[in-house]
């Protein structure tokens, strides 16, 4: 057989990491990276965070597991903040970004068929959005190099261009029971949504009897400068699915919901065999300790700040690398005028990690952790890398 032992489901770059130290990535060669990948946006706090990693050491002496046939001390405790510091009355725990998704899907066929709407089960989805590798959630997303070869495909997702509320409109009939949006569009290539288009969004939920679900597994927790990316807008969702940075590379998942929404997810509705396990729960409490702390998000806007000001002129001075830089906070994305992987290959091989997102966007989703020494080293290389690439 020549297929890999492990599944060649990724095409990966030929590089095996050893250890990490904050936002830099060592490689079993010796070459340190500067790591603007984070993991793809998942290690929100950098690689080996004393305090998470005091956190995680001390819960695996205790215990790693018990089920949810039991209380879990943890998960009332993070699910108490969530809840604290959101929209949201009540948590499920998952493992992942497409587990809270489906959860969030579950919730809303529910809440309307509960109530005896046994036809509302369709949900309006953007062009170009990201929601998990799942059969649900590649239908939710509708991206054909996602379905190829999966028919067929979960019944009941229609597809609008992101921002036009006319479309999203036209597309509601009565078996609509929500609406998911990503306050940014993440792999879609960094794509923030209009506030107003949030706010058209909610009065059109609203209007229509629909679920509004925001999908921050992404943009949720301190990537873009707040908690949640839709509090810089004066919208709120019914539903929010978390994951990427909540576990500050543990695999943990939450799906977030009103008391409204959630009413009808009784016991046995649902459910997880590992979801929301004590270690789980003790990497995104620690998550929480240090995100919550006094001044931490004024100290992520403050370095995005400066990020974003350093790079603007390098994007004006390289057309024929970069068209336009866009996002919000440190969820960056660069739009280029070539190839978006010969530009990460490039960032790559000069020692910074990026990640490839679609519309030929190249993302900068650096660990929240960073300060001035990791700004002026990824700009030194930045600009190398372009003058390079213009040559
Ligand atoms: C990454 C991502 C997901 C899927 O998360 P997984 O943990 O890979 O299942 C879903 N939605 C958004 C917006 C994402 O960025």
């Amino acid at each position: 057989m020549a297929i890999s032992e492990v599944m060649p489901v990724f095409a990966r770059t030929d590089i095996v990491f050893e250890r990490g130290e904050g936002a830099w990535l060592v490689a079993s060669d010796g070459r340190r990276f500067l790591d603007f990948a984070a993991g793809v946006a998942v290690n929100s706090l950098g690689h080996a965070h004393p305090y998470l990693v005091a956190a995680l050491k001390a819960q695996a002496d205790k215990l790693w597991h018990c089920s949810n046939l039991y209380r879990v001390a943890g998960q009332e405790k993070v699910a108490g903040r969530l809840v604290a510091h959101s929209f949201g009355d009540t948590v499920f725990f998952c493992n992942s970004g497409a587990e809270a998704m489906e959860c969030a899907l579950k919730i809303a066929r529910r809440f309307h068929q509960a109530q005896g709407a046994k036809e509302k089960h369709r949900v309006i989805t953007a062009r170009g959005a990201f929601h998990g590798r799942t059969l649900a959630t590649i239908s939710a997303g509708g991206q054909e190099k996602h379905l190829e070869g999966f028919a067929p495909r979960v019944e009941g997702f229609d597809q609008v261009a992101l921002g036009n509320l006319n479309e999203a409109r036209a597309a509601i009939t009565e078996e609509t029971a929500a609406v998911v949006v990503e306050p940014v569009q993440g792999e879609g290539g960094i794509i923030p949504c209009d506030p107003q288009y949030l706010r058209g969004l909610r009065a059109m939920a609203d209007e229509f009897g629909l679920l509004l679900i925001f999908d921050e597994v992404q943009t949720g927790m301190g990537r873009t400068g707040k908690l949640f990316a839709y509090e810089w807008s004066d919208v709120t969702p019914d539903i929010m699915a978390l994951a990427k940075g909540l576990g500050g590379g543990f695999p943990v998942g939450a799906c977030v919901a009103t008391e409204r929404a959630a009413q009808y997810m009784t016991p046995g509705s649902h459910g997880s065999t590992f979801g929301g396990n004590p270690l789980a729960m003790a990497a995104a409490d620690a998550v929480l300790d240090v995100m919550l702390a006094p001044g931490f998000l004024d100290g992520v806007n403050a370095v995005a700040a400066k990020l974003w000001q350093r790079l603007a002129p390098i994007v004006a001075k390289y057309p024929a690398v970069f068209s336009e830089m866009r996002g919000k906070g440190l969820m960056i994305g660069l739009k280029c005028a070539k190839p978006n992987g010969e530009v990460v290959a490039r960032l790559m091989a000069n020692g910074l990690l990026t990640v490839a997102a679609g519309d030929n966007v190249v993302r900068l989703v650096p660990p929240l952790i960073i300060g001035d020494a990791e700004i002026d080293a990824a700009i030194a290389i930045i600009d190398r890398s372009a003058a390079e690439l213009a040559a």
